[in-house]
């Protein structure tokens, strides 16, 4: 097992940026300030740096001395919109919006990480792009980085990146090869019928009985139409229509979201509740319209890429510290890079009695000393995996 410390003063400065980004955090595509910081200190330390792509996107390219494949590793850098309820002396200044999800830490880490890489460039085969993308949360900041043209324009052919989280413990990390985490959809349908009194039904088309079997018939596509040991959620979230005991409603609308696991399922799940949706509501005499959402795809780990990372973690961490993750219901735009490039994503603990609160919980806050675990697994990724050259 070979170590690779993080010096103190380099744990400190990460400290130091991630609570400077947690007291200023700023939402999807907003993220001026943290990326004028990240496309400086890049610039500093004398990588060729493209700001702007996707928006608010950093890209920073390190040259090592020797030729090799140009891999990416890559933070996200949005908060949150919801109200800090920590009481630290780094708590968010500004308010309702707060890093509940933990990218002040990814960013510091990534910028961490720079540092390191770049001493040791004389080491390192091949190129890095270290990628700072915006909007992770729900705003696909990976995919307005990818449709202008990220992989083609620094010729990435690996794709790399991490996720704190309180779920296990500060210093751990967990993957998993195949797909970590769901592909998340929503919809809106409308079920227009006829309004009418509701003494006289038959002279209405009552859109509340017919959205009523709807709930009932749409989670039966779960329990009879998706193959039993494939995970598949649908949840009505919201049913909206009518005013009154008496008065029988000309629509509702209902909100629902889908949860999958294998991009085929999630094509049979929009595919079904079309189906149920339109022969339901003509089997009333009432039409429906649905609008459907589709957002990220399931993140799902090259299985070559997840057992290189693994064996390189286990490598520099030891093989205890490395930690077989469960599929997790959570969503990431990683997953975008993951179906360009062959690509890991792994989770980094940093959770202990102190912080235990789930991400997006208004009292998320990390283990800071995870920090240095998360910059020294990027420096070795990035070194392994450039020193692996081209192809698989
Ligand atoms: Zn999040
Ligand atoms: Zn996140």
């Amino acid at each position: 097992m070979t170590t690779l410390a993080v010096p103190p003063s380099l744990l400190a400065q990460a400290v130091a940026v991630r609570r400077d980004l947690h007291m200023h955090p700023e939402l999807a595509f907003e993220e001026h300030r943290t990326a004028g910081i990240v496309a400086e200190r890049m610039r500093a330390l004398g990588l060729e740096v493209h700001e702007r792509i996707g928006q608010t996107g950093v890209v920073g390219l390190l040259d090592g001395a020797q030729p090799g494949p140009t891999i990416m590793l890559r933070a996200d850098m949005d908060a949150l919109p919801l109200t800090e309820e920590n009481d630290v002396p780094y708590v968010s200044r500004n308010p309702g919006v707060t890093h509940a999800c933990g990218h002040d830490a990814h960013v510091a880490m990534l910028l961490g990480a720079v540092e390191v890489v770049r001493e040791r460039r004389g080491e390192l085969c091949g190129r890095i792009a270290f990628v700072f993308q915006p909007a992770e949360e729900g705003g696909g900041g990976a995919l307005a980085m990818l449709e202008e043209g990220l992989i083609e324009r620094f010729a990435i052919e690996r794709a790399y990146g991490l996720h704190v989280t309180t779920i296990f413990p500060s210093g751990a990390f967990a993957l998993r090869p195949g797909p970590l985490m769901a592909a998340v959809d929503s919809f809106d349908l409308v079920v227009e019928g006829v309004g009418g009194h509701g003494a006289m039904p038959q002279r209405a088309v009552d859109p509340v009985v017919v959205a009523a079997d709807l709930v009932g018939g749409l989670q039966r596509i779960v329990s009879r139409e998706i193959d039993p040991i494939e995970p598949a959620v649908i949840t009505i979230g919201a049913i909206n229509g009518g005013t009154t005991y008496n008065v029988i409603p000309p629509r509702v609308a209902l909100k629902g979201t889908v949860r999958t696991f294998d991009q085929a399922t999630r094509d049979t799940m929009e595919a079904r509740i079309r189906r149920i949706a339109e022969h339901t509501c003509a089997a009333a005499n009432a039409t429906c319209s649905l609008a459907w959402h589709p957002s990220y795809p399931v993140t799902a780990n090259d299985p070559h890429e997840a057992a290189f990372v693994r064996a390189t973690l286990a490598a520099h961490f030891g093989a205890e510290r490395v930690l077989e993750s469960p599929p997790v219901m959570g969503s990431e735009d990683f997953s975008y890079f993951a179906q360009a490039v062959p690509a890991c994503f792994w989770f980094l603990g940093a959770g202990d009695d102190e912080h235990r609160f789930p991400n997006h919980h208004p009292a998320f806050d990390i283990d800071e000393t995870a920090l240095g675990a998360g910059i020294a697994a990027h420096v070795a990724v990035a070194l392994a995996g450039a020193a692996r050259g081209s192809g698989p």
